[in-house]
């Protein structure tokens, strides 16, 4: 017996064990890299579990199953109803709702459209092109367009609720909007967002040390064109020093994390918040710069337009449900409706305690991504730019390193490494919110190449670039199939 198991361990230490073994080892271990980097990568861009336990998340799922049970959009009577219930909600917490009611006209409209997408004025545009559109017999600009069926001035009534702060005028501002779609119940857009505020309101109407002002804007005609957030803006010019941030809230499908998707421009101190309140935010700086090519609109983009500091959350898988009639209460991934409430109450508790005064009056411009789940990388654009050339310079000295000792055989490596230098170098020009993933694999890949003679370390080091890249690269993968391929299936 004894000389059995000796026998054994002799044959596994043995070369013809491990020789038995060998071929499979290495896309064994390519397969498990690739797995876990995967698994990983996706993990960064799922929502946390919910927590069914919690008071604040279950008086928001009620609120939200009971403020869903009809479409409810601009100038319906769904609406008014839900409204009622919202202002007798914030009552009830022993805040004084203020009901702001503009009739918006269709020039009013035009005027917001243009701003939007040709980023001028009506006044400016009719300017412009007054003399091609006489040619046509077109004498007023409202003749070229329409916003709606009916000609009639459209009523939004916005929603503030406002906390007082002592001894400041300065405050954050977090929106969302309480209209939907017609036809859509909109638990998802955009109710989980407005009940997730009506909850950090209430924790906030308790809180007898406020730093800063804190103000909860609920708008309405935002599905017809961010009506409400174009009126409230426009009619308080007032406002404009007094909001050092302003958070908005939406949602363009009914699960997922809850993405920070949009930025004002060098918005490197106020993602540097989004980190330190806790939100624990999923986001990166490539897509913000993707989307700011975009033609998109939310309420965001009439701050924005008028130069506030913002920030801009949405979920946004489930694209499937997105202004249709399945945007129920049933249908709302609890997770994410909880990651709403997270976001939203971290944020609010951070606004409440926090100095905010000046919090982008030294714009820089950041690069951030997800790197595991829950964290959040940020780094100043200098130490991206940093980095970047560590990489490259990693890169080229390999290179060089290579022609001296006379290695000239072109490999894959080689030419893998050439291809991401240059990539790299391009990004950190013209694109450098997404140059990060480039420069991070070169930079382990040259790391992998230098060490190659060492075992044990090369195969650690090329491990962990592997993941390293896989944590980069999925969350990008993700989104685009998320975002551009999945809606064009539908
Ligand atoms: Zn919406």
């Amino acid at each position: 017996m004894k000389n059995r198991f000796k026998e054994c361990i002799n044959f596994i230490g043995s070369k013809s064990f491990s020789g038995m073994f060998r071929p499979f080892l290495k896309p064994f271990f390519v397969l498990a890299v690739l797995l876990a980097g995967t698994a990983l990568g996706l993990w960064q861009v799922k929502p946390p579990r919910a927590d069914g336990d919690s008071p604040a998340y279950r008086r928001m799922m009620s609120s939200i199953q009971r403020l869903t049970e009809a479409p409810h959009p601009n100038g319906s009577a769904e609406i008014g109803r839900v409204r009622a219930d919202i202002l007798a909600e914030i009552e009830s917490m022993g805040v004084t709702p203020l009901v702001e009611a503009e009739e918006v006209t269709e020039l009013d409209a035009i005027d917001y459209f243009l701003r939007r997408d040709a980023g001028m004025t009506l006044e400016e545009w009719w300017a412009q092109n007054k003399d091609a559109l006489a040619e046509d017999g077109i004498t007023r600009p409202e003749d070229n367009f329409t916003i709606s069926e009916s000609p009639e001035p459209v009523v939004v009534y916005n929603i503030l609720a406002k906390l007082d702060a002592p001894g400041t005028d300065k405050g954050v501002m977090f929106v969302s909007h309480y209209d939907s779609a017609p036809g859509a119940p909109g638990a998802a857009d955009d109710m989980a967002a407005v009940c997730a505020m009506l909850e950090a309101l209430r924790e906030q109407s308790q809180n007898g040390a406020l730093r800063n002002d804190l103000y909860f804007l609920f708008t309405d005609g935002e599905e017809e064109g961010m009506l409400g957030a174009w009126e409230f803006v426009t009619a308080h010019p007032e406002m404009k020093d007094m909001i050092e941030l302003a958070v908005n809230l939406e949602s363009r499908g009914n699960s997922g994390a809850v993405l920070l998707f949009e930025t004002s421009p060098k918005a490197y101190g106020l993602v540097s918040a989004a980190v330190k309140s806790g939100a624990k935010p999923v986001g990166t700086s490539w897509a913000a710069a993707v989307y700011a090519m975009m033609p998109n609109y939310t309420d965001l983009t009439a701050f924005l337009y008028h130069g506030y500091a913002g920030i801009n959350f949405a979920a946004v898988e489930g694209v499937e449900t997105y202004h249709m009639p399945s945007d129920t209460y049933e249908n709302l991934n609890r997770d994410t409706a909880w990651q709403y409430l997270q976001t939203t109450l971290a944020l609010s508790d951070y606004a409440a305690r926090s100095t905010v005064s000046g919090l982008n009056d030294n714009p820089r411009e950041g690069v951030y991504f997800p790197f595991l789940p829950g964290v959040l990388i940020l780094i100043s654009a200098f130490w991206s730019y940093m980095l970047g050339l560590l990489a490259c310079g990693a890169a080229l000295a390999y290179i060089v390193f290579e022609i001296r000792g006379k290695r000239l055989k072109i490999t894959f490596t080689h030419v893998l490494m050439g291809l991401l230098l240059l990539l790299s170098a391009g990004t950190m020009a013209l694109f450098p919110s997404g140059s990060y993933l480039f420069y991070i694999p070169l930079l382990m890949m040259a790391v992998t190449a230098f060490l190659k003679r060492r075992k044990a370390a090369h195969i650690l080091v090329s491990a962990a670039g592997g993941i390293v890249t896989l944590l980069l690269w999925v969350p990008v993968l993700f989104l685009l199939w998320v975002t551009m391929i999945q809606p064009m299936m539908l």
